[in-house]
C-alpha cells in the first residue's frame, strides 16, 4: 500500500518528468496518473507511474514515468481467452532504461532489488536511450529499471488488462491500495 501523500507526491514528480519530456497533458490528466506499488509497499524501489492516453477494448497507449532507481518487477502478459496476450512496444522519451528479457546473461549495469534474486530471473540486458524502442511479444517475461534521473517512455500495446499480468514475485498484488494516513 501507499499513502495518499505518497501517491500525490509521485503523481507530481511523474507529471513534471512527463511534461519535461515534451508531452502535453491537462491538469486533470496529471491527477489521473496511476501510481502502482505492486502491493509491495516499497514504491521508491519497486513501482511505476503511468498516464493512460488511450484505453479502448483493443488498444492502449500509456506514458510511463519511472523515478530514479525505480524497478518494475519481472512480469509477463498472459493469454486471455482467445487473445494471445498483450503485445507491448516501449519507446524511451527521456532518461535511460535498463531492460531485462530472456536470453544470454549480459547483466552489467543494473542491480537486483535487495533480497529479490528469485523474483528477477531475466538477465539479458538492453540499455535503452531516448529514441530507442523494443517490442515484447505476448507472454515474454520482462522487467526494467532506471538509475539517476529516472526515465519517461511510451507504452503502445494491444488491450491492457493490468490486473491479469503475472509476476515472478509471489508477493505482488497488481492493484495498489491507497490509504489516507
Ligand atoms: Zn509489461
Amino acid at each position: 500500500l501507499i499513502t495518499r501523500e505518497q501517491q500525490k507526491a509521485a503523481q507530481k514528480q511523474a507529471a513534471d518528468m512527463i511534461r519535461e519530456a515534451g508531452i502535453t497533458m491537462t491538469d486533470e490528466e496529471a491527477d489521473s496518473i496511476e501510481v502502482a506499488d505492486f502491493g509491495l509497499s516499497n514504491l521508491e524501489k519497486e513501482g511505476i507511474q503511468a498516464l493512460a492516453l488511450v484505453q479502448t477494448d483493443r488498444i492502449s497507449v500509456k506514458v510511463l514515468a519511472m523515478l530514479p532507481n525505480q524497478t518494475v518487477p519481472e512480469h509477463w502478459h498472459p493469454p486471455v481467452d482467445d487473445d494471445p496476450g498483450k503485445e507491448e512496444t516501449i519507446r524511451v522519451l527521456s532518461g535511460t532504461v535498463y531492460f531485462y528479457v530472456a536470453g544470454e546473461e549480459t547483466f552489467k549495469e543494473g542491480f537486483i532489488v535487495e533480497g529479490k534474486d528469485d523474483s528477477y530471473t531475466m538477465r539479458k540486458e538492453i540499455v535503452m536511450k531516448p529514441g530507442d524502442q523494443l517490442t515484447l511479444a505476448p507472454g515474454e517475461k520482462h522487467w526494467f529499471q532506471t538509475r539517476e534521473g529516472g526515465a519517461v517512455m511510451y507504452s503502445f500495446s494491444t488491450i491492457a488488462r493490468d490486473a491479469l499480468d503475472q509476476f515472478a514475485d509471489p508477493d505482488i498484488v497488481r492493484i495498489t491500495k491507497v490509504v489516507d494516513a
